[in-house]
């Protein structure tokens, strides 16, 4: 292994504002109010959601088990009609960590829905965030997730296009481009700063390493994506924790980068960053631009 080897971070990594405001949410409820529970997981990173578990809140599947105590709803969104249902039943108290860019295209997807009109959805049809976004399109919406769906698409008139916040701009594109052969296209495109900053960033700190290290869940969207971006530049690994580094992935390696999803804490980038260090022996880490 070459005791040279330089590790680099990317300019945008780790939690993004959207996450940051929910888990700040969450801890503050912790501490005021005793029974705290979230509807699924509050974000998609399975060592922080274990971490906050341990500090007492609860995961609830179903909001029917209970009926006392808060509901921190994720920042992915929940379906209108579960909302719907939260605020008529007035036994929990709701406290919305949906991020607000999700929101907006929750909100744009409503106000399209009151017209007559056909509402794509370029995003992941069986991610929270996709379904709760179909929930407010009135029965108007379509999810198309690939260039395959969207060649075979047959719908009529004109399309108002939206888009999963953490998609990228490269698969939307294309996908924008293929409709728009065959339809008039209204384009919203809600695709979120915090995402765009981090793709743009990974894609070209990946150009520049022999070997890509990407931290988040397995289960989440935005990472996933940060990997297959950096997959098509360089080698790329994508791990949620340092149990999962291996020493061989290092030989006859010059550069190594670094980069994490928007729901990656801290503590995980910066033990993976010490890890690292272990491995070749030195603690020189530079942030990328
Ligand atoms: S990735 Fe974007 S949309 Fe998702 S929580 Fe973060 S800021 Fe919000």
């Amino acid at each position: 292994m070459d005791k040279n080897l330089e590790v680099k971070i990317a300019a945008n990594a780790g939690f993004c504002f959207g996450v940051k405001r929910a888990i700040d949410l969450v801890e503050k409820t912790l501490n005021e109010k005793p029974d705290v529970y979230t509807l699924g997981p509050i974000i998609h990173n399975p060592q922080e959601v274990k971490r906050l578990k341990e500090k007492g809140v609860k995961i609830l599947n179903d909001i029917e088990r209970v009926k006392n105590g808060c509901i921190i709803l994720r920042t992915h969104g929940i379906s209108l009609e579960l909302l719907n249902r939260l605020e008529k039943d007035k036994t929990l108290h709701i406290i919305d960590a949906t991020c607000p860019f999700v929101k907006k295209a929750q909100d744009i997807i409503k106000n399209l829905s009151l017209q007559e009109t056909t509402i794509v959805i370029i995003g992941e049809n069986s991610h929270p965030e996709v379904e709760a976004l179909v929930s407010y399109g009135e029965g108007k919406c379509i999810v198309i997730e690939s260039t395959r769906e969207a060649l075979k698409f047959k719908g009529i008139g004109e399309l108002n296009i939206v888009s999963q916040t953490t998609q990228s701009p490269q698969n939307f594109n294309v996908i924008v481009e293929i409709l728009k052969k065959r339809f008039k296209v209204n384009i919203y495109n809600t695709i979120c700063e915090a995402t765009l900053e981090r793709q743009e960033s990974a894609k070209k700190l990946a150009k520049e390493v022999d070997l890509m290290i990407v931290i988040g869940g397995k289960n989440s969207g935005n990472t996933t994506r940060l990997a297959e971006i950096c997959n098509a530049q360089t080698k790329t690994y994508h791990i949620e924790t340092i149990d999962e580094l291996d020493d061989k992935w290092f030989n006859n390696i010059k550069t190594v980068g670094l980069t994490a999803g928007a729901s990656t804490p801290d503590n995980i980038i910066k033990s993976v960053q010490g890890r690292l260090g272990e491995i070749i022996q030195t603690d020189i880490v530079k942030r990328g631009t």
